[in-house]
């Protein structure tokens, strides 16, 4: 029998419970946190200072520095692991403007990992074009060459200044987007194998054969308010062809022109740079060792990495100043945990999660020894408690985790899962990973746009969310036993998909 079935078995006979959490030393923790912040300055460095901290870029590599020379400072010791991402983009000038009904400028930027307009203003008219599949593509062909494209109808949203929605108005609009969706896309899809295969190798060569069919470039829809930007991108799907976001108001009216018949017409210009080689990137890793288990592994996270529209301040400094400043509140306090609490601030998560995922690789045979991964990436709220990730039977341990900080305000524990970010990374190798709900203050207009900037954060929601990591983190390392490992799954490493061939473009 091994040690972990015995475990397993032992956890039956007795569940974890309020007995099984120690909350020693937690009112220490909290006073330090709450009365002798330091994160709103570490936070302002990180992006005043710094600025936006695009995986590849020299901040990047500038933020990378500064957190393990501050770690070191709290008096922890502290290194960078190195992966392979990828190609580098860097983000050059860009202008764009309308010519036609009537001349304005518009406001546009560049979707990353895709290529510049060649140094040259490209002048065309704009048309919706289906693109989704290769059958909808041919239906659009000639009306392709010359022409900036949208690649789907407007998005459908809401002004946040309107009176609330009701369910009844809400369900509404979902279910008109989904419609408009379903009918520009073609609904009823091949969920085979092949079939998919199929679909990812389209998505891959679609912009190629755009490019190849003449056109100028794609425009995306920001799809926020008030002309609030919106992008993504990575180095696993690079475009040959410009991408560029505009303003939800202006990407709307070009759809109601369309409809009534009138082409716009604009002009754009837009410089940015591939790189030809992929590079190493790092992420930042702080560590206070275990005093009776050293060899097991408590991991505090959130990503350093950001866009670079604003100065990536609530995706992900916020997340970022609060795991440094859980490890500096450890430190200050004198406390030692029994196990090692790794404190670590990944790179390439916006890209797809890509230096968690190298880090989950490289300690794949160290899996059963991480006690739990803990992600703060929701922005730049406070901790309002835990969604369960699938692990439902731990509900009454995190209830108990988050004892402590229930007069907080993080007292909520509710099933559910979260996505999109770097906990995601370490459950398929079994090792229990959660990510903390937040209040939202706005995130889902600052998060990728061009005002995630510092004004956003808010400095009480900081100092509890610090307090709440450093607490739970600490509970866990001190927790009597390792947690049961959830189910595991092959993590199949990520490629690239190269283009059919003959769709790469000549020079
Ligand atoms: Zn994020």
């Amino acid at each position: 029998m091994t040690r972990r079935l015995l475990l397993l078995l032992a956890l039956v006979a007795t569940p974890l419970a309020a007995q099984t959490v120690d909350t020693t030393g937690t009112g220490v923790l909290i006073g330090e946190a709450m009365n002798r912040s330091q994160v709103m300055t570490t936070l302002e460095y990180l992006t005043d200072v710094i600025g936006p901290r695009l995986t590849g870029s020299a901040a990047m590599k500038q933020a990378n520095d500064w957190t393990e020379a501050q770690f070191k400072l709290y008096g922890m010791t502290a290194t960078q692991e190195p992966y392979e991402y990828g190609v580098t983009w860097e983000r050059g000038p860009i202008a764009f403007r309308i010519d036609a009904p009537f001349p304005r400028n518009l406001s546009a930027h560049s979707w990353a990992w895709t290529a510049g307009t060649g140094g040259k203003t490209l002048t065309g008219p704009v048309v919706l074009v289906d693109a989704s599949t290769p059958e909808s593509l041919a239906v659009y062909k000639g009306k392709i060459k010359g022409a900036w494209l949208m690649l789907r109808p407007p998005a459908t949203i809401q002004n946040p200044d309107g009176p609330p929605m009701t369910a009844a108005d809400s369900a509404a609009m979902q279910a008109e987007r989904q419609a408009r969706a379903a009918a520009f896309r073609g609904a009823g899809r091949d969920t085979s194998a092949a079939a998919r295969q199929a679909r990812r190798q389209f998505g891959v060569d679609r912009n190629y054969l755009l490019k190849q069919y003449g056109a100028l470039g794609v425009l995306t829809d920001a799809s926020k308010e008030f002309g609030l930007m919106n992008m993504s991108g990575s180095p696993y799907s690079v475009s040959p062809l410009p991408n560029v976001v505009i303003a939800h108001e202006d990407y709307a009216q070009f759809g109601r022109l369309i409809e009534r018949g009138v082409t716009p017409k604009i002009s754009g210009r837009v410089d940015n740079t591939l790189g030809t080689k992929p590079v190493t990137q790092w992420n930042t890793i702080g560590e206070i060792k275990g005093t009776e288990w050293p060899d097991q592994v408590v991991i505090l996270g959130a990503h350093l990495d950001s866009w670079d529209l604003g100065t990536g301040t609530t995706d992900n400094a916020t997340g970022s100043a609060a795991v440094m400043e859980a490890a500096r509140v450890i430190m200050a306090s004198g406390l030692k945990p029994k196990r090692t609490m790794r404190f670590i601030l990944f790179s390439g998560e916006e890209e797809g999660l890509l230096g968690s995922a190298a880090y989950a690789a490289q300690h794949a045979s160290e899996a059963d020894k991480i006690q739990a991964v803990l992600v703060l990436d929701n922005g730049a709220g406070m901790i309002t408690g835990m969604a369960l990730q699938g692990r439902n039977e731990d509900a009454q341990l995190w209830t108990d985790l988050l004892a402590p900080v229930a007069a907080l305000g993080a007292d909520k524990v509710r099933e559910g899962n979260k996505g999109g970010t770097d906990h995601l990374s370490f459950i398929p190798y079994g090792v229990p990973g959660w990510n903390y709900d937040q209040e939202s203050r706005g995130y889902n207009h600052t998060h990728h746009s061009q005002i995630d900037t510092y004004d956003h954060a808010v400095p009480g929601d900081l100092r509890q969310a610090s307090a709440v990591m450093a607490v739970t983190g600490f509970e866990l390392a001190n927790l009597p036993v390792l947690l049961p490992r959830g189910p595991t799954r092959e993590v199949t490493p990520r490629t690239v998909l190269p283009p059919s061939p003959g769709l790469v473009a000549k020079k």
